[in-house]
């Protein structure tokens, strides 16, 4: 089976996000991934694409990140017959938990993880998934926790990469990464 999406296939997924001028603020197009999850035919040549590319790897669990990373992490964790892990904002984790802050545009944010959140595997294989790659300071502090806790961030993937913002660079720096639709 093809690993690669068809140019067909690329298009319907393109045209499946919604670009939202000035949102959240002037200047930004936010890219709306809820038009891609309201559309059944494209949701299932996304997430049957992760699921071929990824079989082979032999991952442990998928890790998603807040809250859209949630969404695609979840539903390709049970594709692949392995837990999902969530990282979460500051605060949402009940148990005792690793922290990682890192940059925004003004000051800082956090995120979090369980401390035992991949202990049934010793040294696990994780696949880290979000929606979109902006920055990458995000993912980069996502890449860290996990590997925090002895496990091993094996790829960090991405709907979405905005290539000409440097963050698939900088998270390249720490591990491999792969988007399936880059923006220039
Ligand atoms: P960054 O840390 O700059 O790579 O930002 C990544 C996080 O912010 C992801 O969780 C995205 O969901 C969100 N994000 C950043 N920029 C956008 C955008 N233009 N459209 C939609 N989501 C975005």
């Amino acid at each position: 089976m093809a690993l690669t999406l068809t140019d067909q296939e690329r298009t319907l997924l393109q045209n499946a996000i919604r670009s939202i001028p000035d949102y959240p603020k002037k200047g930004i197009i936010f890219k709306d991934i809820t038009t891609l999850l309201g559309n059944g035919e494209a949701f299932g040549v996304l997430m049957g694409h992760l699921h071929r590319r990824y079989a082979s790897y032999g991952i442990d669990y998928v890790a998603g990140i807040d809250a859209r990373g949630f969404i695609f992490g979840a539903a390709l964790a049970q594709m692949l017959g392995v837990g999902f892990v969530p990282i979460r904002k500051k605060g949402k984790l009940p148990f005792t938990t690793y922290n990682e802050k890192y940059a925004l545009e003004y000051g800082t944010d956090e995120i979090e993880i369980h401390i035992d959140a991949f202990s049934a595997h010793p040294h696990a294989k994780v696949l880290l998934m979000d929606d979109l790659i902006a920055t990458g300071g995000t993912a980069k502090a996502a890449a860290t926790l996990i590997n925090k806790t002895g496990a091993q961030c094996v790829e960090a993937c991405f709907l979405m990469g905005l290539g000409f913002l440097d963050g698939m660079k900088t998270l390249g720096q720490i591990t491999p990464v792969y988007a399936v639709i880059e923006e220039q």
